[in-house]
C-alpha cells in the first residue's frame, strides 16, 4: 500500500534525522506493523523505550507483536515491565490490554498500583477514558464530527490539552504543512492513538 509505504519512509526519517526523539522510534513501530513487519517493528519500540521507559503503549505493541512472532519470553518481559510502567503512568487502557495478553499467554500478572477508586462523574465532569480519573470535562465538543464528539463525551479537560500538544509536535516533526491533508490524517491518527479512541 502505497500510503503505508510513504508513512514508513515518513518516520524512518524523523527517527534517522533526529534518533533521540522517542516519537520517531514509536511512530515508525506502529507503522512497520501496520505493515505487517513485526519484528523490525518490535526494534523500533524498543529504541522508543531505551530513550523513554514510560511509554506504555510501546511495551504493549512490542509484547504483543513478539507474542505473534512465537518469541514468548520476550514478549512476556515487555509486558510485565509494561504493566508497572502504565499503572505508574496511570494509563488504565493499555495497562488493562497488558494484563489481558499476559493472561492469555498464561504467564504471571505483577502487582500493580491500583488507581484510587472510580467516583461517579458529576456535573461538568467525565471519568476520562484515558487517566482512569473523574476529571473536569471540555465545555464543548473541541470539533465537529463523531471524533469531536467521542473526546467530549469520553476525555477530561487535562488529556486533551496533552493530547492537542502530542499532535502538534508530530506535525512539526515530520514538518508536514498543516494545509495538506496527509498531516491531518497524522494528526488526527496521533492524538486517537494518545486518548485511547482508536477501535
Ligand atoms: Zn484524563
Amino acid at each position: 500500500m502505497a500510503d503505508l509505504d510513504t508513512r514508513i519512509d515518513q518516520f524512518k526519517k524523523m527517527a534517522n534525522d533526529d534518533p533521540g526523539n522517542e516519537l520517531g522510534h514509536f511512530s515508525l513501530g506502529r507503522a512497520l506493523l501496520d505493515a505487517g513487519r513485526d519484528a523490525e517493528a518490535v526494534e523500533s519500540f524498543d529504541r522508543a523505550l531505551a530513550i523513554n521507559p514510560t511509554l506504555s503503549k510501546a511495551y504493549q505493541l512490542a509484547g504483543a507483536a513478539l507474542l505473534k512472532l512465537g518469541r514468548r519470553d520476550e514478549g512476556v518481559a515487555r509486558l510485565t515491565a509494561g504493566v508497572t510502567a502504565a499503572a505508574d503512568r496511570g494509563d488504565v487502557m493499555p495497562r488493562d490490554e497488558m494484563v489481558r495478553l499476559l493472561t492469555d499467554a498464561g504467564a504471571p500478572v505483577p502487582a500493580f498500583k491500583q488507581a484510587a477508586p472510580r467516583q461517579a462523574a458529576g456535573e461538568g465532569e467525565v471519568l476520562c477514558h484515558r487517566c482512569g480519573e473523574t476529571k473536569k470535562k471540555l465545555a464543548k465538543p473541541p470539533f465537529r464530527g463523531p471524533f469531536g464528539q467521542a473526546v467530549y463525551d469520553k476525555i477530561c479537560y487535562d488529556c486533551w490539552q496533552l493530547a492537542i500538544r502530542q499532535g502538534t509536535k508530530v506535525i512539526n516533526e515530520l514538518r508536514l504543512p498543516l494545509n495538506d491533508p496527509h498531516a491531518q490524517k497524522v494528526w488526527d491518527q496521533h492524538i486517537r492513538e494518545f486518548l485511547n479512541l482508536q477501535d
